[in-house]
């Protein structure tokens, strides 16, 4: 992603020693203990919202999953194994490859889009999305990508954990792991976004596109220190809902303080008419100093910010799904 801030920077990475555990986390079991008497139930967080969906833990947990499979540049070790991360996640769900050539300044890549797709009742598509690379230009360092790729990676897969089941009541929705979001060199119109820029013209070509209501995408926001811009590359109408999503579940004051115009994976799907909302926070770390540094680390997240900006996202989809 790129903004009108700036970033920068290097380092080392700790590969993980066990390479991207599972997360059993979600799964029950026979052996599982009895549930606990009601009495012992911690009382309920009355911060949060009824509508709240969203486990920070496990999203933080999912998190740290992602980032063991090490730094995710195309072409690296880290890129396959986040794949079959994210695939043994969706055993059992609905899932379509699409895969595709990233023809870089840095020679030829493949290239995968996950979608996971979650059918509902009224016809229509709401797409989520999240891209899942981390930076080439760093590849020499430890950048992880904490909160730029496996954060709101994570987050997706946490929202999977409440589509899955019975039909939804309103529009299907497709959660979208974008690959190669990122520039392979320098950030220009031809190297960026190459995954969504494949994407968005198959589903042109399909008839796709025309079906999907909304398309939103979320970027960056694991931050701590939540302040999430309005984008004004974005859908105003879009933009609106999610404001009125943060306020009804009370997390407004960390909304649209500020705006900006942001280029990100929203882009190939606003230019062809489709109603997209870039859900980011670029203001990560005083004057957005960690972003493509190697201080994109996990302490810089926190599992109440995951849970503010999924708990938003979701309530966006119920207000997609009320509009007229
Ligand atoms: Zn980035």
């Amino acid at each position: 992603m790129r903004s009108p801030r700036q970033f920068s920077t290097v380092l080392l990475l700790a590969c993980s020693l066990y390479a991207c555990a599972r997360d059993k986390s979600g799964s029950a079991s026979a052996e599982a203990p009895p549930t606990q008497p009601a009495a012992s139930q911690p009382p309920p967080d009355s911060t949060r919202a009824p509508q709240a969906v969203v486990n920070g833990a496990r999203t933080m947990q999912y998190t740290k999953e992602i980032i063991a499979c090490g730094p995710r540049y195309l072409g690296s070790p880290g890129h396959k194994k986040v794949e079959d991360y994210l695939r043994a996640h969706l055993k059992g769900d609905e899932v379509e490859n699409d895969t595709f050539t990233v023809d870089s300044p840095e020679g030829n890549f493949p290239g995968h889009n996950l979608i996971a797709k979650f059918p509902g009742k009224k016809d229509g598509i709401i797409v989520i999305a999240s891209h899942y690379d981390t930076n080439y230009p760093l590849r020499k360092t430890s950048f992880i990508g904490a909160n730029d790729g496996a954060a709101t990676s994570a987050l997706l897969l946490e929202l999977a954990q409440h589509l899955r089941g019975s039909k939804l009541e309103g529009y299907s929705v497709w959660l979208l792991w974008t690959d190669a979001e990122e520039a392979v060199r320098t950030w220009t119109a031809t190297d960026s976004l190459y995954g969504t820029r494949h994407l968005a013209e198959v589903w042109e070509k399909d008839g796709t596109l025309k079906r999907i209501k909304t398309f939103l995408l979320a970027d960056m926001i694991g931050d701590a220190d939540l302040d999430i811009q309005r984008d004004t590359n974005s859908t105003p109408w879009v933009e609106d809902l999610v404001l009125e999503a943060a306020t009804r579940l009370g997390y407004q004051s960390h909304f649209f303080a500020q705006s900006t115009g942001v280029s990100d994976d929203h882009l190939p799907f606003v230019e062809r008419g489709v109603p997209v909302a870039d859900i980011i926070d670029i203001d990560y770390g005083y004057n957005n100093v960690f972003h493509h540094t190697v201080q994109d680390t996990i302490d810089k997240l926190s599992p109440r910010s995951l849970e503010i900006s999924g708990d938003v996202i979701w309530e966006t989809v119920q207000l997609v799904n009320e509009r007229k």
